[in-house]
């Protein structure tokens, strides 16, 4: 038996959903929204819906790196390796995600420029070791989970005294857009319950972040793993809260999230990063506080400002529902290019083209959407 298979075990995954439909009540409707795309993807996979009462529905959030990236910072890219021929190192599904004018940096590699996809850091490092000729610029992104591994890069780059390696850096902090959700009101907002927090974000940052959203928000949070049934207890520990009138922080993942984090992990953090003022997210806007840049004693290793470039506004692609998607408003299916002209071959927007994105879940699973993936 792998360690996996207990958290996909199809009894007591019907003992969890009876639990959750004995104790909803009817009365009422529970909307949570997991923030995180790996749970939207595990919700699909093992057809955790399906297995809830009809009045408890989860509500999609925000957090898949690769989708909230704005074009803008599609464009910056492909601008850099246009205008001073840098070789632009970046994760593969970055590749495939729309810019401005339906261009892709997969299509700026077609048309001559140095795109490489690259699996980790390490390979960054030995690209710009082994060709000390070229510019090597890493698209860095993600939350907090993979930017402790840029930080190690940063240092790494610093101490080998490499002079042609630089960083773009994408990486974007978590609490910041769950407040932004949860600040949304009137027409543009949305209705929440409770929230499934990320887990592996939670490994980093650990559990304590998240206090404003009951202390500010009154809505309960439970951070939750990325497993079905680490899924369905998270759910009916949200239940249990919603029932009880309490609004807690609380910890499903307890097999691997602490109150605080990872010390080493946040200390690289605040050694190579300052928080920006400002950043834009895709679906979201601008958002105050709500990622890192390199501090002042790195600006050298800075891509930004080693190879400045100007964009022109970017446009959203005429009817690609991202936006809303992220802000859990809408669902993949209420998009008109939904399975239509937009698909993982041919994606219109990045919630099509991420692992992790909404679009792609609904894409890969809809055809066995009412049955369970779950072990018997
Ligand atoms: S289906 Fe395609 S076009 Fe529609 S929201 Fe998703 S990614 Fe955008």
């Amino acid at each position: 038996m792998k360690y996996v298979d207990e958290f996909r075990d199809r009894h007591l995954a019907r003992q969890l959903a009876a639990a959750i439909a004995a104790e909803v009540d009817p009365e009422r409707e529970y909307r949570l929204m997991e923030f995180c795309g790996g749970h939207t993807h595990a919700i699909f996979r093992y057809g955790i819906q399906q297995l809830m009462p009809p009045n408890l529905r989860f509500v999609h959030g925000p957090g898949c790196p690769v989708c909230v990236l704005p074009m803008t910072r599609l464009d910056q890219a492909i601008a850099m390796t246009r205008e001073h021929g840098v070789t632009l190192c970046t994760y593969g599904d970055l590749m495939r995600v729309p810019a401005s004018g339906r261009r892709t940096l997969l299509k700026a590699k077609a048309a001559g420029a140095d795109v490489r996809m690259i699996y980790s850091t390490q390979d960054v490092l030995r690209i710009a070791r082994d060709e000390p000729e070229r510019q090597v610029v890493f698209m860095a992104i993600g939350f907090e989970t993979t930017t402790p591994p840029t930080a190690v890069a940063i240092l790494q780059a610093r101490a080998e005294g490499l002079k042609n390696l630089s960083f773009l850096c994408n990486h974007v902090l978590t609490p910041p857009a769950l407040r932004a959700i949860l600040s949304l009101a009137g027409p543009e907002g949305v209705r929440l319950d409770g929230i499934l927090g990320p887990s592996h974000v939670s490994t980093v940052i650990g559990t304590r972040p998240y206090e404003f959203v009951p202390n500010q928000f009154g809505i309960p949070v439970v951070i939750a793993g990325f497993e079905p049934l680490d899924v369905m207890q998270s759910a009916l520990m949200l239940v249990r809260q919603i029932n009880d009138g309490r609004r807690e922080v609380e910890n499903q993942y307890s097999r691997a999230v602490g109150e605080g984090g990872n010390a080493r992990a946040l200390e690289l953090m605040a050694r190579v990063f300052v928080t920006r003022p400002s950043f834009e997210w895709r679906g979201l806007g601008f958002l105050p506080e709500s990622a890192p840049a390199l501090a002042e004693d790195y600006a050298d290793l800075d891509a930004e400002r080693r190879f400045p470039v100007t964009v022109e506004t970017s446009r959203e692609i005429k009817g690609c529902e991202c936006p809303a998607i992220l802000r859990g408003l809408k669902e993949p299916t209420e998009c008109k290019l939904f399975g239509a002209v937009c698909t993982p071959d041919n994606p219109m927007g990045a919630c099509m083209v991420s692992s992790e994105g909404a679009c792609a879940a609904y894409w890969s699973h809809r055809t066995h959407m009412p049955s369970s993936g779950l072990n018997r």
